[in-house]
């Protein structure tokens, strides 16, 4: 069986700087990997070349064996034809540090938007789907509610019942909690961690150490562009070998 994730090899610059250093990684299916790492190390750079927001300059992002980033074969790279890039994204879900629901959209009309769009639901089943995907949030009386009258913790958890309504293969969160108030970060998690426990296969970005320690199958920490140390929370977090990682460790904890 194909891992669930494949990133080999992947370079990306902007201008001169280069961004990522050649970053491999695997993930097998039900798999969760968090990855910390400094700021300005890579790592949004990083999820956005799994959901193909970046196209990497070399290397390639496989899903289930099939690619969503370019391919190299010998010299020449390839790069997918644009309707197999968008229905490779439809099998990822990305939920952001900022929560980007649509202002003018019910909660409820948030979640049902994808169904819409890409499963051609109609609009009374997208949106009846939407209040289960709601439910499993916490949330499934707020559909009414437009993300204004919603705290953050709540704007967050309809961004992850959005990312979860195509049924995604695989779930990418960055930093999910880092833009809200400390009394909200608990109820995001406890939906996170729920995610992980039903098998789902993700990749959390974030500095929220002892979650890390609680989900993670796998802790990655990046820096500089290149995954520094990666294995289990109990060896990256507990036992770090590299001098790096202890030292971002001391500084988060
Ligand atoms: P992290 O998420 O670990 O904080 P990022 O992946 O966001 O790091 O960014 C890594 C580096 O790449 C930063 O120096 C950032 O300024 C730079 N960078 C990211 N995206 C772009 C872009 N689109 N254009 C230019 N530089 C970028
Ligand atoms: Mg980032």
């Amino acid at each position: 069986m194909s891992a669930a994730l494949e990133i080999r090899n992947v370079h990306k610059s902007f201008g001169p700087r280069e961004v990522l250093k050649g970053v491999d990684l695997t993930i097998g299916s039900g798999g969760v990997v968090a990855v910390l790492g400094p700021s300005g190390s890579g790592k949004s750079t990083l999820l956005r070349a799994i959901n193909h927001l970046e196209r990497p300059d070399l290397g390639y992002v496989a899903l289930h064996g099939e690619l969503i980033g370019v391919e190299v074969r010998g010299e020449r790279l390839h790069e997918l034809p644009p309707r197999a890039v968008r229905r490779q994204r439809t099998r990822i879900g990305f939920v952001a540090q900022s929560f980007n629901l649509f202002a003018n959209l019910t909660a409820r009309d948030n979640v049902a938007e994808p169904l819409v769009a890409h499963r051609r639901l109609d609009r009374a089943a997208a949106r009846e789907r939407a209040v289960e995907l709601l439910a499993k949030v916490g949330l499934g009386d707020r559909g009414d509610a437009y993300p204004r009258h919603l705290s953050g913790g709540q704007q967050q958890r309809v961004a992850i019942a959005r990312a979860l309504a195509l049924e995604p293969d695989l779930v990418l969160f960055d930093e999910p909690t880092s833009a809200l108030d400390p009394e909200l970060v608990g109820e995001v998690l406890s939906v996170i961690r729920q995610l992980a426990d039903s098998g789902a296969t993700m990749v959390i970005v974030t500095h929220e150490i002892g979650f890390a320690r609680e989900v993670a199958d796998d802790v990655v920490f990046i820096d500089g562009g290149v995954i520094v140390e990666q294995g289990p929370p109990s060896q990256v977090l507990d036992n770090p070998r590299q001098t790096r990682t202890r030292e971002f460790l001391a500084r988060v904890l």
